[in-house]
């Protein structure tokens, strides 16, 4: 029985592929970039066939490389770029406009219109979202509004709407599957995710029609086949968008397992289980997976940081004081704290759980001695704070406790940032031996429906740790330390 499974992880830059076996272990990978359009401030697109081309281009490439047939793939699972809005024609497969990135902001005053309403409140408890221009809903309202024609046709039953993994799927099958899962849907801003369908007041709201919309399944099932990479037809089998599919390689299947991706800035989920926990901090609750039809849905609380490796970034870029984002590990690691120096790296406000846009960076607590190693140091433990601040914010919402929290990203090469983190948490902190758990979530959605393996307990004994950095400070040294983080947040706000 063919074990492998290929993997199709669409982000925002680039489309990767990525092959699995059946211990969970990296075959072969491929990725290939695609344009950015900015056609005014603030507007982000990606034209769908770059993305579509992309995607299958380095599937094809991914399975030459490793001299794979079709035959040898069990099953596709795909992952995503999440929100991004795409709308289609039915007949033609024929988008009618670029695709509306996440980033986008162009329905801000569209949200803004909703909240003066009080309309968000209903969005709020709803779909477990806020009113952003991030989410698809509004984007799709623009899209009909505004793309000549458009609305007719979609009154008309003529169009698809998709998120990326929609579009993706179709594609794959040949024009035959429009379906999303819980994942994706629940990020549209039209998803109720407590009855797990479409909204039809808020559809009513935003003026979208039911005819636009993809069926919504499960994220582990298979949806369909697709025979595109050779004689025998391969089972399309998981969908989930790509920090829901990291927190499922990350293995959290368990209430208070979490993870955080410590890129650019943070993304931290934390499994709440069958239940969806409001926040009282301004996260989102929000749809982790569903495991085959007749399963309940598992729920997250999702919260992230602006700034985190930026803040590194920025020592390097801004300031000059490391020539690559590597070198500050061994600068921070030459003194063994801070020496009381403390960085808020506000540089665009505060997220949760402080929601405060008239905050800014700050560096207090200088004194002659200090140097530049601390504020290295410093910077280390801010993006740690941060992550602690969102950790304690979803604790307090969900009354659960974390035991470990798993991490990846481009920052968690740093051993020194992951030891900080434990010690600031007062728990465990796992990086796993696959960092690519994207794309691994991926794979485990669909091989899970297609029976490479028989459960998560299964996937659990699988999954492994690189390693686990444990607490070595005292609860006396921690609360002095997020003592003057404290002051330190309180004296960053208040400056625009
Ligand atoms: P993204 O997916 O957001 O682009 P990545 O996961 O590729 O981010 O991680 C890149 C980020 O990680 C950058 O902001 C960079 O400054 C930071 N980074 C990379 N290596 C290190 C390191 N060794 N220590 C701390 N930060 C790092």
């Amino acid at each position: 029985m063919a074990e492998i499974i290929l993997a199709l992880d669409q982000g925002t830059t680039s489309s990767r592929a990525i092959l699995f076996d059946a211990g969970g272990r990296i075959l072969g990978t491929a990725q290939r970039e695609f344009p950015q359009y900015y056609p005014k401030p603030g507007w982000v697109e990606h034209n769908p066939a770059d993305i579509w081309e992309t995607q299958f281009e380095v599937a094809a490439e991914v399975m030459n490389n490793a001299k794979l047939h079709s035959e040898s793939i069990a099953a596709i699972g795909v992952t995503n770029q999440r929100e991004t809005t795409i709308i289609w024609d039915r007949k033609t497969g024929e988008p009618i406009y670029n695709a509306i990135v996440w980033q986008c902001r162009r329905t801000a005053p569209m949200c803004e219109q909703l909240k003066a309403e009080g309309f968000d409140t209903i969005i709020r408890e709803k779909t477990g979202l806020v009113t952003d221009a991030y989410f698809s809903g509004t984007k799709i309202a623009w899209l009909l509004e505004n793309v000549p024609g458009a609305r007719a046709k979609a009154e008309a039953g003529e169009l698809a709407f998709g998120t990326v993994d929609t579009w993706l799927l179709w594609n794959l099958s040949g024009g035959s599957l429009h379906i999303t899962d819980v994942s994706n849907a629940a990020r549209t801003l039209i998803f109720n995710i407590h009855t797990g369908d479409w909204d039809d007041e808020i559809l009513a709201k935003l003026r979208i029609p039911h005819s636009l919309l993809p069926e919504v399944r499960s994220s582990s099932e298979v949806y369909g086949e697709s025979v595109l990479f050779g004689a025998k037809p391969i089972p399309l089998a998981g969908d989930a968008g790509d920090q829901q599919a990291a927190t499922f390689g990350q293995v959290c299947y368990q209430p208070g397992l979490a993870k955080n991706t410590y890129g650019t800035g943070c993304f931290l989920l934390m499994n709440t289980g069958e239940k969806p926990v409001p926040s009282n901090a301004g996260l989102l609750t929000t749809v982790a997976w569903q495991l085959g039809k007749n399963q309940p849905m598992i729920y997250v609380l999702e919260g992230s940081v602006f700034i985190a490796g930026a803040a590194v970034q920025w020592l390097r870029d801004e300031l000059g004081m490391i020539s690559s984002a590597g070198e500050i590990e061994t600068l921070a690691a030459t003194v063994k704290d801070s020496n009381g120096v403390y960085i808020v790296p506000a540089f665009v406000g505060l997220g949760a759980p402080y929601w405060d846009s008239s905050a800014r960076g700050t560096i207090v607590g200088l004194t002659r001695g200090a140097n530049k190693c601390h504020i290295a140091r410093a910077t280390l433990e801010a993006i740690a704070f941060q992550s602690l601040d969102v950790i304690t914010a979803m604790l307090q919402d969900s009354q659960l406790t974390i035991d470990t929290l798993r991490v990846d990203g481009g920052a968690t090469k740093n051993d020194l940032l992951l030891q900080i983190q434990a010690d600031i948490l007062g728990a465990a902190v796992e990086r796993p031996a696959v960092t690519e758990t994207t794309a691994l979530g991926a794979a485990y959605l669909a091989g899970l429906a297609v029976g490479v393996w028989k459960s998560t307990d299964e996937l659990s004994q699988q999954w492994k740790i690189d390693h686990t950095f444990e607490p070595t400070i005292g609860d006396d040294q921690r609360q002095a330390m997020l003592a003057g983080w404290r002051k330190a947040v309180e004296k960053s706000r208040g400056w625009a």
